[in-house]
């Protein structure tokens, strides 16, 4: 994978707790920051576009408007919004919308770092939110079908922000193809 960064921060501990029974422990690491102010430029900048990204939501049904941007390896910029339906199961979020645009627009190349935003029209849009299960198991795809790992930046309109150093980390004991060969 792409990121030694991740692969540090990413551990399995065992341990023996007696003849029968092993006890496995699932820890990562990953950055919290006050503000978009502390990022750096780039990923600030990222950031900042995700939280525009919102505005292209298509949400009338949940009212929450998720934007997410990434930056290819190629340099190259791909945006995604949620997109609901009447039929609610139809609806799409942002993660993957991106996903699916940038593996069309520009197949094979890798997405280095999405940044995911929100703008909740019901609340509050001040602390980072999380990929849905179902975008980190296309998350986890990804990284797997293009070899390298994908760095998410994750914070409201204002607040905190997580930076986290691999999307997969964010789904252990995972379903992937090697089961099902
Ligand atoms: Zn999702």
């Amino acid at each position: 994978m792409g990121s030694t960064q991740a692969m540090l921060v990413w551990t399995f501990l065992s341990n023996q707790m007696n003849d029968r029974m092993q006890q496995h422990h699932y820890q990562f690491a990953f950055e919290v920051y006050d503000s978009i102010e502390e990022l750096t430029e780039e990923d600030a900048w990222l950031l900042n576009e995700a939280r525009e990204v919102t505005g292209m939501a298509y949400a009338p049904y949940s009212n929450f408007q998720v934007g997410a941007v990434a930056k290819l390896k190629n340099g190259e910029i791909v945006a995604g919004s949620n997109q609901e339906n009447a039929s609610f199961p139809v609806g799409l979020c942002a993660e993957r919308v991106l996903l699916a645009s940038a593996a069309s627009i520009f197949p094979k190349i890798p997405v280095d770092t999405m940044a995911i935003s929100y703008h909740n029209n019901n609340g509050e849009s001040n602390h980072p939110i999380s990929p849905c299960g179902m975008c980190r198991q296309a998350l986890l795809e990804y990284e797997g079908r293009v070899n390298q790992s994908i760095r998410l930046i994750l914070g409201g309109l204002e607040g905190k922000v997580y930076v986290i150093p691999q999307a997969s980390m964010l789904l252990p004991l995972s379903f992937t193809s090697n089961d099902l060969k």
